[in-house]
């Protein structure tokens, strides 16, 4: 048998909790398209990310370190792929609905530029008087209007509520076109699982890559209660081992505890709130997933710690520093001569604006794209 559409989408009505997103109920997309006979609308969106250009070159971007830097680093590709696995166990537990929060989680760091958020802030400083770049308002821009992939159209043309959960940070959210609404307070579940999903990922990892690349070392973490309760569980348990083994296994306790937290604090607010319907959800007037006050004042310290110790780190800085001189240099040498661009790119000149092209064309490389493209506009030329 095969199981169709409507299939999914009755299983859906069974088995989502009240407050989930169904894709029944979508609001649907910008451009109507007739239903799949065997996927639902968000498995189409979780599909249309996957093969898109953006979502391959993620594999060569830099999340901190410089991509190439170290094999056991984590790219923006495998940060996306954690962010997804943890989004997928959250949903999963509150009875949301998965297809849309993993589509959602796959795309969020689509609009990141190369080189991170140094990258970002060189392409920011340079767009200033041209509206600025933000790498989640780029993720948009790329699933609208950048990737092409149908004949009539620009973007990916995916669902509301897929375009919803990428407005991160903003003060209100969109409602669709035609809804007679004015703005909501908040996104879906799906969209908030995914935002957290996305911070849990980061603050683990970027602590295990610091470890791993000695720029941290394990005496600085005795202070963070995080590292330190995971710590204590981990030494209850085995209390001889060391080194390496001991982080690892920190690392994966932090994740587990966070994830655990979270469920448990989200299901408690979720209950509170009496919520019955993804439409009173986002009319809440906070999100409803979140971590638990004490978590959440724990993970405060480790962000704090991070910034403190490792984003701005001598070692990560100089690297991130002269990467970002070339990009600066890169994206001078369009200005000043938009044949460079290719004659594809250049066309959006006409409808884009200057400046935009170029910080199209410059956000969406890779680190080493951006590396070859400053050798053949500057040869010889050391940064
Ligand atoms: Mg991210």
């Amino acid at each position: 048998m095969i199981r169709t559409r409507q299939i999914m989408m009755d299983q859906e009505g069974v088995l989502l909790a009240p407050y989930a997103q169904k894709s029944a109920q979508t609001a649907g997309r910008r451009y109507p398209e007739p239903p799949h006979p065997f996927r639902t609308d968000y498995q189409r969106d979780y599909a249309r990310i996957i093969h898109s250009r953006a979502f391959r070159r993620l594999e060569y971007k830099t999340q901190v370190f410089l991509n190439g830097t170290g094999d056991h680093l984590r790219t923006r590709l495998t940060h996306t792929m954690e962010v997804v696995s943890i989004t997928r166990c959250i949903a999963r537990a509150l009875g949301l609905n998965e297809d849309l929060a993993e589509a959602i989680a796959l795309a969020h760091d689509l609009g990141h530029a190369p080189f991170g958020h140094s990258g970002e802030e060189a392409l920011n400083e340079r767009m200033r008087e041209h509206g600025g770049f933000d790498h989640n308002e780029q993720s948009l821009r790329i699933v609208e209007r950048i990737e092409k992939k149908y004949p009539e159209i620009d973007g990916l043309n995916l669902t509301f509520e897929l375009l919803e959960g990428l407005q991160k940070h903003r003060e209100f959210y969109e409602p669709p076109p035609g809804s007679g609404e004015l703005c909501y307070l908040n996104p879906s579940l799906e969209a908030q699982v995914a935002n957290l999903a996305d911070e849990i990922a980061y603050y683990s990892h970027d602590l295990d890559d610091g470890l791993d690349c000695h720029l941290i070392h394990p005496a600085q973490l005795a202070e963070l209660a995080v590292w330190r309760d995971a710590c204590e569980g981990v030494r209850s348990r085995y209390p001889k081992i060391e080194g390496e083994e001991l982080h690892a296994y920190v690392i994966r306790c932090i994740i587990d505890r966070e994830v655990e937290d979270v469920i448990t604090t989200s299901c408690e607010r979720i209950a509170a709130a009496g919520v019955q319907s993804v439409e009173q959800v986002r009319r809440q007037p906070h999100p409803l997933v979140g971590y638990s006050a004490r978590l959440f004042t724990a993970n405060q310290a480790l962000r704090a710690f991070l910034y403190a110790n490792l984003y701005y780190h001598p070692d990560v800085a100089q690297m991130n520093r002269r990467a970002c001189e070339m990009l600066g240099r890169v994206f001078d040498a369009y200005l000043a001569n938009p044949n460079l661009l290719g004659a594809h790119t250049a066309g959006r000149i006409e409808t884009d604006g200057l400046h935009r092209t170029v910080c199209d064309y410059l956000s969406g490389m890779t680190d080493r794209y951006l590396l070859d493209e400053y050798a053949r506009i500057f040869p010889g030329r050391v940064s």
